[in-house]
């Protein structure tokens, strides 16, 4: 049967790219030898993580004083990376609270300077995006998490502000486009958007870089790997790979201005059902509601597994809410076809039907 995956991360990738990626740990491009094996410093991986780059320069019109970064660790390490790299002892950075990966990052960054929290949507468990709030113009930078995965919201606007944003894409990095140029730094742990586990990608200006004035351990200072093309140490190679795999097939739909007219097409289509249906509910008010991850409850939860059941029967898989949520949640990530949430609606409409 046919499989309608939702899940939130690691989550679905292109038919096509699990093919080519398949392929490549057999035999990469007719090497004879599996992407698996070769050394992260033969001439077909430096090949592979030079297209990675340019494709992510491609796609999301990366400007050249921008730093391309494939690292490890995951986005839960760039919320401390982030502050220790950029963030001087005696300065001050700002941050919006929208949910549980904002409040990581702050957490973080409290060891490493001034962290003000100039805006939070705790008080309605973040069912909204804060939009009242001062950005002070002696702050180093403004965090704020574009798409919270757990709770469903998306900024659909970026602040306006004149000091650089500092911004987790995770959830909905190439979802669309975005003005890089407002940005210090954009990063985006690889397995919602862009590829397998294992690879974080993070796009720095360069006149960031070396200004926090701390003695940084290697490993975990941009520079580093600014000065050695991301091959410092052994990079996660096969991660990278499938990420380009996934940027090249992004570019052949027609790069993220598709992509956001794809997700328009879905989002549209389950928000619809959530509002015409009669036995379910958005969590999220309408303007604040991620086109990546739909989060809606069952007016009465006592249908809960009746319809988890349903979605099973159907080959619906993932769309099991967080548990700080509940519900359901279902994540529509750039190489969801149409079709899958079409499923998922019908299954809301005969759930619906048999009450
Ligand atoms: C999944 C996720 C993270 C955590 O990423 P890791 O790579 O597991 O550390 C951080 N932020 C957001 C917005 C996420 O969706």
């Amino acid at each position: 049967m046919k499989k309608h995956n939702f899940s939130a991360g690691p989550s679905i990738l292109p038919q096509e790219v699990f093919a080519k990626a398949a392929q490549g740990v057999l035999d990469l491009d007719g090497s004879g030898l599996s992407v698996l094996e070769i050394s992260h410093r033969s001439k077909e991986f430096v090949n592979i993580h030079h297209q990675a780059k340019t494709l992510v320069k491609e796609v999301l019109n990366v400007p050249d004083n921008y730093h391309i970064l494939f690292l490890s660790g995951g986005a839960s390490t760039q919320f401390f990376m982030t502050a220790l790299n950029i963030l001087g002892d005696d300065q001050k950075a700002v941050y919006l609270d929208t949910g549980s990966w904002s409040s990581k990052a702050i957490k973080e960054a409290r060891r490493y300077g001034q962290i003000e929290v100039i805006g939070s949507s705790k008080d309605k468990n973040y069912t909204y995006i804060p939009k009242d709030y001062e950005i002070p113009s002696d702050a180093s930078y403004l965090h704020l998490t574009s798409n919270n995965t757990i709770f469903g919201t998306q900024f659909q606007e970026f602040p306006d502000t004149d000091i650089p944003l500092v911004c987790d894409m995770s959830s909905d990095i190439f979802s669309r486009a975005v003005d890089v140029t407002k940005f210090g730094i954009i990063y985006a742990g690889a397995q919602k958007n862009m590829g397998p586990a294992g690879t974080t990608l993070v796009i720095v200006r360069d006149d960031l870089v070396g200004q926090s004035g701390r003695d940084i351990p290697t490993i975990l200072d941009y520079k580093t790997h600014i000065d050695k093309d991301s091959m410092f140490n052994t990079p996660p190679v096969f991660p990278i790979y499938v990420s380009m795999l996934t940027l090249k097939w992004l570019k052949g739909i027609g790069g993220v201005s598709a992509a956001a007219e794809r997700n328009q097409a879905k989002a549209e289509t389950l928000y619809h059902e959530i509002e015409r249906n009669s036995l379910f509910e958005g969590v999220v008010v309408p303007e604040d509601r991620s086109k990546m991850n739909a989060t809606f409850v069952l007016k009465d939860d006592n249908h809960l597994d009746a319809f988890l059941g349903a979605c099973a029967e159907a080959g619906i898989v993932g769309v099991k809410g967080h548990r700080s949520v509940g519900g359901f949640r279902a994540s529509m990530y750039n190489a969801m076809e149409l079709d899958s949430v079409t499923a998922l609606v019908q299954v809301m409409q005969e759930f619906e039907a048999k009450q």
